[in-house]
């Protein structure tokens, strides 16, 4: 949170949002399963204005082999932005942000990779931020799902995300980089929709527990809706004509 700018209106008398929408709409989102023909799998997602790009390589072998496991494979994911990704060049160099998200989106993908059914292997997952707009690490969670099922890793479910927010006192679904920026919280969510189990929850800012509750609610809705188009992308590669 940046600190409450007076001169933005997030929210306006009639329950409009800076860029349009309603509390409760989130943002367009595409998604593509595939298109990377060097990866095991590859998903590309647009979810407002963040552009994202993930590969997935494995099960393969680990290197350095220390690294590997005899009980269980191990996931690694690299969360990278592209220094053209945000309107301030961004330094290539890891930021400890991208570490912290890298970091945030490996645990919350582990609870739906059966890791353990590919023993002393990596599986590793690349996430290229090619634009940023807010909620990112959603976004790329999202797409990491979806190219770990393309690349056929057996899985217990995908993991949908998706932020809740408040803004002007509301809780709202979807929160953009100005509301991340000027809002009052923003919460990302990763939700496993079949087994109805939370693997991401942060929260930066100050909800009521009231508050708690709903952005909690908003935020597993909408990783519902966000479900739904993991599951389309997949059917469209696989069962329709939208594969390659
Ligand atoms: N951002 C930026 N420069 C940076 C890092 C982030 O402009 O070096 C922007 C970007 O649009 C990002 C937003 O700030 O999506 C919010 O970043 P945050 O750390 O909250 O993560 P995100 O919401 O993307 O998961």
């Amino acid at each position: 949170m940046g600190g409450r700018d007076a001169t933005m209106v997030l929210l306006d008398e009639n329950g409009i949002r800076c860029d349009g929408r309603k509390v409760d709409e989130p943002r367009r989102i595409m998604i593509k399963a595939g298109g990377l023909k060097n990866a095991d799998g590859s998903a590309y997602i647009e979810f407002g204005d963040n552009k994202i790009l993930v590969g997935v390589f494995g099960p393969r072998d680990v290197h350095p082999k220390h690294m590997s496991d005899t009980d269980t494979g191990i996931l690694r994911v690299r969360y990278h932005m592209e220094p053209f990704s945000v309107g301030e060049r961004k330094n290539p160099a890891p930021s400890r942000r991208e570490i912290e998200i890298s970091k945030v989106i490996k645990e919350a993908l582990e609870p739906a990779v059966m890791l353990d059914k590919f023993p002393r292997t990596a599986v590793d997952v690349f996430i290229e931020v090619l634009q940023a707009d807010g909620g990112t690490r959603c976004a790329a969670l999202t797409a990491a799902s979806v190219a770990l099922a393309d690349a056929g890793i057996p899985m217990r479910d995908m993991v949908s995300a998706i932020a809740a927010g408040k803004v002007a006192d509301t809780v709202i679904l979807d929160v953009n980089n100005e509301e991340d920026q000027a809002g009052q919280a923003d919460m990302p969510i990763g939700y496993m929709p079949n087994l109805e189990q939370i693997t991401l929850l942060q929260l930066d800012g100050i909800l009521t527990p009231e508050e708690y509750k709903k952005c909690v609610e908003v935020g597993v809705n909408g990783c519902k809706l966000v479900y739904e188009l993991q599951k389309k992308a997949l059917n469209d590669k696989y069962f329709g004509n939208g594969g390659d």
